[in-house]
């Protein structure tokens, strides 16, 4: 979410006439992104606030804007008071507080102007910033902002706002205009991105949205995320089953294994549920090569989280081998329900001890999934250059990387997996390097 926002706040500057620098002291204005997720990405942004504030000491004139859920959507009194050096506050998606910053001391029409060209950025007209026009291959596109959720431990909907969702025509003008300045791959964006439409009951939901993104003409591949066990829907696993175009990838959270702990966390579902969940959209995407791949973020050390209940989380993702799982350790995030009526009662090296051991259990099954790409051809979209090799990614969102002299930047093409490892495989592309007919449907590979 905060890369699509960043992506925006540039091409909004870059309408006012500034250019993207890579030092820090050359610029005239610097906007600090931030997330608060975790404690120590709420932590590593204030040291970067705080690095910035020689530059501002140097030159007076220089604009800091902090911006994203450090800030939220509530306003920013206590954070003015913390941190007099900056200048703008914005809430997470709106690059207009900068803007109107930048532009107070034009002419009244002018910034009439800008309130319009600011309007009609956050309406779905996303320009790139110059430096991604025609390199970015793969583009984030926010459809529901804000949560309504509440779980106990997230921070999300008291820094986003309640949920809403982007009318359906803003989404496909936007994908438009980004598929324009050459990208070929969009991934929907939602904290539960299958809520997509439920406050517009005759408007489409996810599914339908997904197969109106699907006919946009140059777009090779689209993705979602992130869904909430609760809201999987038959229709939207249809929509991956069927639609070529949508790729077999499900990133669905289920953060512990436990349903004590689960209850305490507000999730609204049982670990049995997420097991039959599971094994429905193995059921249901079973005609792709080597099986859909799924992604879930799990919590350690969550108040109260005994050994045994911990063992529960341990012996849930052993059991249903997942392709990747995203681990955080406990942080109270204040404001929150478990900040404020739970005790973290983990010990910090408790919590250490059982991520450890679930990284190392993931590692196993990682590993052992990509093995069975090895040896088998599968499609690959190609993003970039890095270190002399070609980085891309399989439909399942694995990562390749293939030696060529070629440029391959935004094409999809067949590769063959040379080698696998648990975060990445490499490869080569066939002789022919483009087959007739290669197609990314199901069963295609292999
Ligand atoms: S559903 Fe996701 S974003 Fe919403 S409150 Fe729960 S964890 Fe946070």
């Amino acid at each position: 979410m905060n890369v699509a926002d960043s992506q925006r706040v540039c091409s909004s500057l870059e309408r006012l006439g500034y250019q993207a620098t890579s030092h820090a002291a050359e610029a005239n204005v610097i906007v600090l992104n931030t997330c608060v997720v975790r404690q120590s990405a709420e932590d590593k942004a204030v040291g970067r606030l705080f690095s910035l504030r020689p530059l501002k000491k140097q030159n007076p004139d220089l604009v800091i804007n902090l911006m994203g859920c450090m800030v939220g959507v509530k306003g920013a009194e206590q954070l003015r008071r913390r941190f007099p050096f900056v200048d703008v506050f914005s809430p997470p998606s709106d690059p207009g507080p900068l803007v109107a910053h930048l532009t107070q001391d034009e002419s009244r029409a002018q910034e009439q102007a800008e309130t319009e060209q600011r309007f009609a950025l956050m309406d779905g007209d996303l320009i790139l910033p110059a430096a991604q026009r025609g390199h970015l291959i793969s583009a984030h596109v926010p459809v529901v902002l804000g949560c309504s959720h509440a779980c106990t431990f997230c921070i999300i909907p008291y820094r986003r706002g309640v949920e809403r969702s982007r009318p359906v025509g803003d989404i496909l003008r936007e994908v438009r205009s980004l598929v324009n300045q050459g990208v070929k791959e969009i991934t929907l964006l939602g904290q539960i991105v299958d809520r997509y439409g439920k406050e517009y009951p005759d408007g489409p939901d996810l599914a339908a949205l997904l197969r109106l993104v699907c006919q946009i003409e140059g777009l090779e591949r689209v993705r979602f995320l992130t869904s909430h066990p609760n809201w999987m829907t038959e229709a939207l696993l249809d929509v991956v089953a069927e639609l070529p175009k949508v790729m077999p990838h499900i990133e669905v959270p289920v953060q512990a294994g436990d349903d004590q702990v689960l209850a305490n966390m507000h999730r609204g579902y049982t670990a049995e549920d997420y097991r039959r969940l599971v094994g429905r959209i193995r059921e249901r995407l079973n005609g792709y090569f080597p099986g859909v791949s799924i992604a879930t973020d799990v919590i350690v050390g969550f108040p109260g989280e005994t050994r045994r209940q911990y063992q529960n989380t341990y012996d849930l993702l052993a059991d249903l081998q997942l392709d990747v799982a995203h681990l955080a350790r406990y942080s109270p995030r204040p404001g929150t329900v478990a900040e404020r009526r739970m005790a973290d009662d983990v010990p910090e090296e408790e919590k250490w001890e059982r991520f450890r051991a679930l990284e190392a259990l993931q590692e196993d099954i990682a590993g052992r999934i990509n093995a069975s790409y090895q040896g088998q051809t599968v499609p690959v979209l190609f993003e970039e250059a890095v270190r002399g090799r070609w980085k891309g990614r399989t439909s399942t969102n694995k990562l390749v990387f293939v030696e060529s002299d070629r440029p391959l930047q935004g094409q999809v093409l067949p590769v063959t997996i040379t080698w696998t490892g648990p975060w990445s495989m490499q490869g080569r592309l066939p002789l022919s390097e483009v087959q007739p007919g290669f197609l990314q449907t199901p069963g295609s590979a292999g």
